[in-house]
């Protein structure tokens, strides 16, 4: 459908945060994405100043029948936050966070990232359990779970929600909670951004502030007798520790020692939340078990720790991703990671195992739509290069990895980790909580108006 120059100009008027159009100079900075691969052309791209011009973006583009996508931090593996040929409505700059330290609670804008809110909330000695890095968009993350360093002890970040603010597909906004709108507040605890655009989160705040944690790491030939000491320890250990498995090449800067320069190795990156004092003792038997050829862990203030990998991770580098959910990890499925790790394509390229169990596994698997709870792990194998001339090999890498570990998976995937996967997948990772999600969609979204996402279809 043809956009005309005066619908344009009067929905430019109408809005107090800007819109941005081909034309402008800020057009290609405002469409980019994260991951570099994307490359996705909208035709208008709404930065919402708040929810009042989220309410006209939506009335907007559905009068418009625009293809409308929903921007948080930009962060998703397969570029969910922009389109080609339609309207993005863009929250980046509703990105305020207020802490409530009395009742330990943290309002956050549905365009924040995750590095504002540990900001705002360490300074209280709170945090809101998250992921394992900084720059991610809190929306997204929270929209499709949320899986980091907390988990363990605190849940999924889904499991740390309280409410929520948001715009629907009829383009009213309401709040969902417990009590009410009890089926949005249901649907967007693991659903995505499929019932609406989310203007704000109302998250529980937990009491941590200096943790003790960092990489040990561990060379490429250990790996083996690693994994199969981790994969009994991390089932068994208390859960205020976390420690997630990765494969990696050592960045060649500090403070990585010369002799480790762009090795492959090993390591589990830890967190643990329990009693300073007693954190020595806690991981003697970790670094009794077989010594790290590098030991960084120790005391660290949780953001420092959020934030450790935003520099081997800037935004604008290719990134092909694929995931699963693993409940064990046998010695084959070992044989084949080792395989696989040694032939990391490129230097940022990974494997990383998240624990997804402790307090993951108190939460009923119907009282969300995140099924997979009794999974251990959520895993992803990302191929990863700035230069765009590798993608070739480093997808390649990822998919061949993958194949070789599917058969060893539990079914489905975190959505947050894949790309455009299909129907199937999506199945599989809601599990039987897929016909009610899709039952408040067709009540919610009848016209699957929110569709740039993981999509759930109605029934
Ligand atoms: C380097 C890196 C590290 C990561 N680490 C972790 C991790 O440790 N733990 C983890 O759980 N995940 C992690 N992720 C995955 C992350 O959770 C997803 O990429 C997530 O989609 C990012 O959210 P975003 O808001 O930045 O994404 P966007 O690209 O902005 O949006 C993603 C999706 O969310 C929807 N959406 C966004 N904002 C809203 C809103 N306000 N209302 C409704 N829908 C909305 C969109 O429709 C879109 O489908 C990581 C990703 C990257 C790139």
């Amino acid at each position: 459908m043809m956009l005309s120059e005066a619908a344009i100009a009067e929905f430019k008027a109408s809005l107090r945060g800007e819109v941005i159009a081909p034309s402008d100079s800020s057009y290609d900075a405002a469409r980019n994405v994260y991951n570099a691969m994307i490359d996705r052309r909208p035709r208008l791209i709404a930065r919402c100043a708040d929810v009042a011009d989220v309410m006209t973006a939506v009335k907007f583009g559905r009068e418009q029948s625009l293809l409308v996508a929903i921007r948080g931090g930009g962060h998703n593996a397969g570029g969910l936050g922009v389109c080609d040929d339609g309207l993005v409505i863009d929250l980046s700059p509703m990105s305020y966070v207020h802490v409530d330290p009395r009742k330990k609670t943290v309002l956050v804008g549905g365009g924040a990232l995750w590095r504002h809110v540990d900001h705002a909330t360490h300074a209280f000695g709170l945090a809101v359990p998250s992921g394992i890095i900084s720059t991610t968009g809190v929306a997204g993350l929270t929209l499709g779970g949320g899986i980091g360093y907390l988990t363990r002890r605190y849940g999924l970040t889904i499991d740390n929600l309280l409410a929520v603010e948001m715009v629907l597909a009829d383009g009213r906004f309401v709040t969902a909670n417990a009590k009410e709108n009890a089926d949005l507040f249901w649907a967007v605890r693991g659903g995505g951004g499929n019932f609406g655009v989310v203007t704000s989160f109302l998250f529980k705040a937990r009491p941590v502030q200096t943790v003790y944690g960092g990489p040990m790491l561990w060379p490429l030939e250990d790996a083996a007798e690693i994994m199969r000491w981790y994969r009994s320890f991390i089932v068994k250990s208390s859960e205020d520790i976390y420690g997630f498995f990765a494969f990696h090449t050592v960045p060649p800067w500090a403070p990585f020692p010369e002799h480790l320069h762009n090795k492959k190795m090993c390591s589990i990156v830890w967190c643990y939340t329990g009693a300073m004092k007693k954190a020595a003792k806690v991981f003697r038997p970790i670094r009794g078990f077989k010594t790290p050829a590098l030991d960084l862990a120790g005391p660290i203030p949780h953001p420092a720790l959020q934030s450790l990998f935003d520099r081997l991770y800037p935004p604008g580098m290719q990134w092909y991703w694929k995931a699963d959910f693993v409940g064990t990890l046998s010695d084959e499925a070992i044989a084949q990671h080792i395989k696989y790790a040694e032939k990391m394509p490129t230097p940022q390229s990974t494997m990383h195992l998240y624990p997804i169990n402790g307090a993951v596994r108190r939460v009923k698997k119907r009282a969300t739509p995140w099924w997979h709870r009794e999974a251990t792990w959520s895993q992803v194998i990302v191929g990863v290069d700035p230069d765009p001339a590798n993608k070739e090999k480093f997808s390649t890498w990822a998919k061949e990895y993958w194949s070789a570990l599917h058969p060893y998976s539990a079914g489905g995937a975190y959505i947050n980790f894949m790309m455009e996967e299909g129907e199937d997948r999506i199945r599989a990772t809601y599990g039987k909580n897929y016909d009610r999600l899709a039952k408040i969609k067709k009540r919610r979204d009848p016209t699957n108006f929110f569709r740039v996402n993981q999509n759930i279809k109605s029934k």
